[in-house]
């Protein structure tokens, strides 16, 4: 067993163990861990500064998750995108292909939470009909890595994947959507880099959501896929009483910069069951966006996007900073100015 593969095992699952550290009603969340298992990594754990904290508030479990019982558990229609098992196809040109059906931390505002799997090494899900599918169609030229967290397989099992996705002369770009920098630093060994090198040009998307999520180690394990040659891009989810504040954000998009992580999205808050006391009005993802664009780095400003129901599509949302009349615009500066700009004819 690797290193990380033990801390993975010695992930926290239980309540019992969350009360050995903090005053929690191990009764009221008895039920919530019934139906959305617990996971949290030591490491994601050790993070925690108070009860109720950004870090506690996304990996410790929350009665209103059960309370939170009418809507969709697949609001995205992904059980409709998918061809075949494991490959959700929903944009022309890029695929998303589910090679792990776990993570080492649960993340209790999860798009997926409502079949995220409890288990601890589960088996290799059987891509062989995933990769004919993408074989069989040359206009896909961008496969995304996912799961569950993709780096959960050994550095054996994503080498084979990898290496079959490569022999696909029009599979262009591969990408690997992982929380592992954030949750469980220790997965980025040098071996995994030195392996994953060798599938240029790959990209790497993790996700953090708070700047108390920048640990020293977190940091390390950016600095050892960027020295790999990996362009790392960082999804943030837009959480209620974790990062819905303008200065938090920036903060985040600022230190994120630092470790050589590029903002790409802000995803406002997938309308999943179970996730309701996260969800935020759109008019603060505006705001966000407002308190970023000229304030900051423009580097440091990533799309805020909403995926609309019922799988139609990623809309970057924008603040409404544009009037016109006639030949002439007026535009919105980040002062609030409003300025005109003539058109051409
Ligand atoms: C988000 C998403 C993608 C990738 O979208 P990009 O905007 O290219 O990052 C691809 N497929 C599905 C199903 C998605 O939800």
């Amino acid at each position: 067993m690797e290193d990380w593969q033990k801390a993975f095992a010695e992930s926290i699952t239980t309540l019992r163990e969350v009360s050995d550290h903090y005053p929690i009603d191990l009764e009221s969340l008895q039920p919530v861990v019934q139906r959305y298992p617990l996971r949290v990594t030591r490491h994601y754990f050790n993070l925690i500064q108070e009860p109720n904290d950004p870090i506690w508030r996304q990996c410790i479990p929350d009665i209103e998750e059960i309370k939170d019982t009418q809507i969709s558990i697949d609001p995205l229609n992904e059980k409709g995108f998918m061809p075949v098992p494991f490959l959700i196809h929903r944009y022309p040109d890029r695929v998303v292909l589910l090679v792990s059906q776990t993570c080492p931390t649960f993340c209790r505002f999860c798009t997926r939470k409502n079949n995220m799997k409890g288990g601890f090494f589960l088996p290799f899900p059987p891509l062989e009909e995933a990769i004919e599918y993408i074989k069989k169609r040359r206009e896909i030229r961008d496969v995304i890595l996912s799961g569950g967290d993709p780096l959960l397989l050994s550095d054996n099992e994503l080498d084979g994947v990898l290496g079959r996705l490569r022999k696909i002369l029009h599979v262009e770009i591969i990408r690997i959507n992982t929380r592992m920098p954030v949750t469980l630093p220790e997965r980025i060994t040098l071996s995994l880099c030195k392996m994953l090198k060798a599938y240029h040009p790959l990209f790497i998307n993790t996700h953090f959501n708070h700047p108390l999520e920048i640990s020293p180690q977190s940091s390390e394990a950016c600095a050892h896929l960027a020295e790999a040659g990996i362009p790392l891009g960082n999804q943030t989810v837009l959480l209620k009483g974790v990062n819905d504040d303008p200065s938090v954000m920036k903060q985040l998009m600022q230190k994120l910069l630092t470790l050589r992580v590029r903002p790409y999205y802000i995803h406002q808050l997938d309308r999943v069951r179970g996730t309701k006391h996260f969800r935020t009005p759109v008019k603060r993802g505006l705001e966000i966006i407002s308190g970023l664009r000229g304030h900051t780095s423009g580097m440091a400003v990533p799309h805020y996007v909403i995926d609309l129901p019922g799988g139609k599509g990623k809309v970057p949302l924008v603040p409404d900073d544009i009037k016109k009349e006639g030949k002439v615009y007026f535009l919105r500066n980040y002062l609030g100015e409003v300025v005109e700009y003539q058109d051409e004819e």
